[in-house]
């Protein structure tokens, strides 16, 4: 029997806060995942006095419900991001990245957080011969800028990572990782609480109104006073709390499924490189062995819009059969469903509007992203007038379309399809060319 709740929720703490909801405290942050996590970290250790409000059970969000892929990168090449914000910025995008993940590692190593790290580098597979060229040059454009441990593998060295016919080589990030997230959330609670922040779930913040002092925060018919606010809700952002943000960040699902336990030897001989895998068809998959090396887990866009785990499982079995046929007959013991938050710049972004401070925008990039921006953004909190990232000069742009609810997206899903097809068509064209 397939459970429709997150592989990683199992067996694992869940933290419930029973205490009395303070009435003031220096900062309130909106949102308990990764992000406000991280950023409540910073504010405490630096002295103030902070509370982290999700409406929600804490780590109801995506950082509970992700695939664990700790790399760096965000989804903007350097040729785009210099034409839409010049080379000083496209570099140091790009530099930032790398500083992302070498954070996140370092506060997992740091604190000793038991979040099954493992340094097992991810390959981004081509789809066809021209994703590889295109990879390859995408990777040259970055190593000159930053290097970072990275290379290409031909589609002949394909064979000792992984044992599916289907790519024409990839590249290989040898210094990304893997973690169970549910694991990290709780490393990251754990450290929040030890600083002295207030964590509450289910508690929906409702409103936030601009007062003498600050800001008065209404949740559950209670007020709480503060000075500064912080939003990162990314892919739950609600219109009803900030149509700001909510016309600047569209949500975007997300769909995991893991396999019933296959094995070790199974797993490893599927697998080999034993690497977390992310595809370069639009469409894409990204999947990995489960921590415990005895299950796959694999992800996808089944659609753009929302459905439920329970109508998007036949796509992810059929993706995972695809890339693994001997899987046709294994099944699937967990299959869920997240929110992303896709910026329209497709890059992250921290600012401030109206005096409220938020951190979102990861476009599905966001494990090890996620942590480092919320540091940032609490260090903006801290010395406004400082920079503090590249990422507050980002763009978080609206388009006239989108007011909060993505009612387009059961289009984009269609539109999704043919680009499949197109994607499909070029791969048959190339397998042709080389078997004549
Ligand atoms: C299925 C899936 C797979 C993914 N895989 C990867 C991966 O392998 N690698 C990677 O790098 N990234 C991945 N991501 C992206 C990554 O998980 C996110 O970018 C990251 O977790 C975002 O963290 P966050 O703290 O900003 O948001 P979230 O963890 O989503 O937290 C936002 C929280 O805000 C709360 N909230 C919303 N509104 C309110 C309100 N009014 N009051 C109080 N609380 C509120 C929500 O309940 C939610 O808990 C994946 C995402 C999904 C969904």
């Amino acid at each position: 029997m397939t459970q429709f709740t997150p592989y990683w929720w199992q067996d694992e703490p869940h933290y419930r806060n029973t205490e009395t909801l303070p009435t003031e405290v220096d900062c309130v942050v909106v949102g308990a995942g990764f992000t406000g996590l991280s950023a409540a970290l910073t504010l405490a250790n630096a002295g103030r006095q902070v509370m982290v409000l999700d409406s929600q059970m804490i780590g109801f969000g995506a950082s509970t419900r992700n695939g664990g892929m700790l790399g760096s990168g965000h989804k903007v090449s350097v040729a785009d991001a210099k034409q839409h914000y010049g080379s000083t910025i496209a570099d140091q995008l790009h530099c930032e990245a790398n500083a992302s993940l070498a954070y996140t590692k370092n506060l997992i190593k740091e604190h000793a957080i038991d979040c099954d790290l493992q340094m097992c580098g991810r390959l981004r597979t081509a789809w066809t011969p021209d994703n590889f060229t295109a990879m390859a040059k995408a990777n040259d454009d970055l190593q000159n800028i930053e290097a970072f441990a990275a290379r290409m593998v031909a589609p002949d060295e394909m064979s000792k990572h992984i044992n599916t016919p289907l790519y024409f080589g990839g590249l290989l990030y040898e210094g990304h990782a893997s973690v169970q997230p549910k694991k990290l959330h709780f490393g990251l609670l754990q450290l929040a609480l030890k600083a002295g922040v207030h964590v509450f779930g289910e508690q929906p913040v409702q409103a936030v109104k601009a007062s003498l002092n600050g800001f008065c925060i209404s949740t559950n018919g209670q007020q709480i006073d503060c000075q500064q606010v912080l939003m990162a809700t990314n892919g739950y952002t609600q219109s009803k709390l900030s149509a700001f943000l909510a016309k600047r960040v569209m949500p975007v699902p997300s769909f995991i499924i893991v396999t019933q336990e296959l094995g070790k030897e199974v797993v490893q001989g599927l697998l080999p490189g034993g690497h977390c895998m992310v595809e370069t068809r639009q469409r894409f998959c990204y999947y990995r062995a489960t921590p415990c090396g005895k299950r796959i887990m694999l992800g996808s866009r089944a659609a753009l819009h929302a459905i439920t785990p329970q109508q998007a499982l036949p796509t992810l079995k059929a993706k995972l059969t695809e890339i693994f046929p001997s899987l046709k007959d294994t099944q699937i013991s967990h299959c869920w469903t997240g929110f992303t938050g896709f910026s329209f710049s497709k890059l992250p972004n921290i600012g401030c509007h109206n005096g409220i401070y938020h951190a979102l925008g990861y476009c599905g990039n966001g494990v090890a992203m996620a942590p480092y921006l919320g540091h940032k953004a609490a260090l903006k909190m801290l010395y406004p007038d400082k920079k503090h990232s590249v990422f507050e000069q980002t763009l978080l742009q609206s388009r006239f379309y989108h007011h909060g609810s993505p009612w387009y997206m059961k289009g984009a899903s269609a539109w999704y399809k043919v680009r499949d097809g197109w994607d499909n068509l070029q791969r048959h064209k190339a397998l042709k060319q080389n078997k004549k």
